[in-house]
This record gives C-alpha cells, sequence and structure tokens, in this order.
C-alpha cells in the first residue's frame, strides 16, 4: 500500500526487447489483474571509460581482471535476503542534497574489448559529500569491493533495493535499519571510479532500473 492504494513495481530489464507486453498480476485472494504495457526503445549511448592505475590500468591484463571481478562481485550482490513487507511508507528521496547527474543510467562503457551496460545512475559528489538513505529499509551489505569499492545496499523490503557505492566512508552496519535521511556514508572514488562520484543503482527483484525515471515518480 502507498497512500492508501494498492502498489507495484516491476522492473523491466535495460536489454528487454521493445514492444508490447501483457502483464498478469494474480493477487493473493486470487484475483486477477491485466493490462498491457508497451517497453519502448532508449538511446544507446557508448562512452569510452578506462581503467583507473590502481585497479591495473587500462591493459589487456587489467581488462580481464576488471571484468572477472566484477562477475564475483555481481554473485555475491545478486540475491540478497529481502523483507516480506515494505519498510518504507513516505516517498523515495534523492540520495545527495545537491542533485546533478554526470553519466545516465544506461550507457555501453567500452573497456578495451569489453562493453560494460551501467545500471545506474552517477550524481556529481565531491569527496566526502554526505549519502543519505533513499528512504527507510534494512542494511543488507556494507563492504569493500574491488571495483564497486565501499558499497552500501539497502532492503526496502519486497525485493526493492538502493545500491551507494564508490563511497569514501560507510557509516551503518549490515541489518541495521535506516532511517529515510540517514546519513549512510561519504561519497569517494574507491573502487572502479576515475573521480568521486556516487553510483547509486535502484534494482527491482534483482532487476536494476533507470533511477532517475524511479526517483520521478516520488516528485
Ligand atoms: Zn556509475
Amino acid at each position: 500500500m502507498y497512500q492508501n492504494k494498492p502498489t507495484a513495481f516491476i522492473g523491466i530489464d535495460l536489454n528487454k526487447k521493445p514492444g508490447d507486453y501483457e502483464l498478469v498480476v494474480e493477487l493473493s485472494d486470487g484475483q486477477i489483474f491485466k493490462a498491457d504495457i508497451n517497453v519502448g526503445a532508449r538511446p544507446r549511448i557508448e562512452a569510452p571509460l578506462g581503467i583507473p592505475e590502481k585497479l591495473g590500468g587500462n591493459t589487456p591484463a587489467g581488462q580481464s581482471k576488471l571484468i572477472s571481478t566484477l562477475a564475483l562481485e555481481n554473485q555475491s550482490l545478486a540475491n540478497l535476503r529481502t523483507g516480506t513487507k515494505a519498510f518504507w511508507t513516505e516517498k523515495f528521496l534523492p540520495p545527495l542534497k545537491k542533485i546533478f547527474i554526470t553519466d545516465e543510467y544506461g550507457y555501453s562503457r567500452q573497456t578495451g574489448e569489453y562493453s560494460i551496460a551501467h545500471k545506474g545512475t552517477d550524481y556529481r559528489a565531491s569527496e566526502g559529500t554526505a549519502v543519505m538513505a533513499a528512504n527507510r529499509g534494512v542494511v543488507r551489505v556494507a563492504k569493500t569491493y574491488r571495483n564497486y569499492g565501499k558499497t552500501v545496499v539497502i532492503d526496502h523490503g519486497l525485493g526493492l533495493m538502493t545500491f551507494y557505492m564508490h563511497l569514501s566512508k560507510i557509516k551503518v552496519n549490515p541489518g541495521e535499519l535506516a532511517r529515510r535521511g540517514q546519513i549512510i556514508g561519504l561519497s569517494g572514488q574507491t573502487g572502479y571510479a576515475e573521480s568521486p562520484h556516487l553510483h547509486f543503482t535502484v534494482r527491482i527483484n534483482g532487476t536494476s532500473i533507470d533511477p532517475a525515471k524511479f526517483l520521478g515518480l516520488f516528485e
């Protein structure tokens, strides 16, 4: 329930083929709800992205190491535990006080022969900027990764999660209940980052969606 209305989010993957789809929802009382949804095409934007010297630089060895370690990190961040009820009742907020997008969701980044889809939004944030929980939820991950750097994941329940990456400092612990707007860390450039920024991801049942569009639902 959101604002006294039954509400559901369905995440559609970046690589979903554009077209018309039928959405079928079966409610717990057996009622069936159907709707037609159109999945539109996004412009495909490709941009080159180097590998920072600290991660081996833009060499073939650095590239294959990036790809193999990224796969492991993605694996460890998949299938995180989620609450069986929503932990939030109020609208979602942007994770920074001042919002300026430097790199949109959906870019393809060319690193040597590899292409990595950017499944989050990058916001401008100088080193040490306060990063806030977009909404109330339980901290599932507060950990340092080689590529994602210092990372916090908040579970808002029912498969909805937000990710905060490349932090310079983490200020929460796994299992902790974060309040909406609580400072959960400070921005930075740890891991696969060439300059300080906040990488923010919104995931619905394992599918990373466009955070800017998601936050736009609450404006
Ligand atoms: Zn990013």
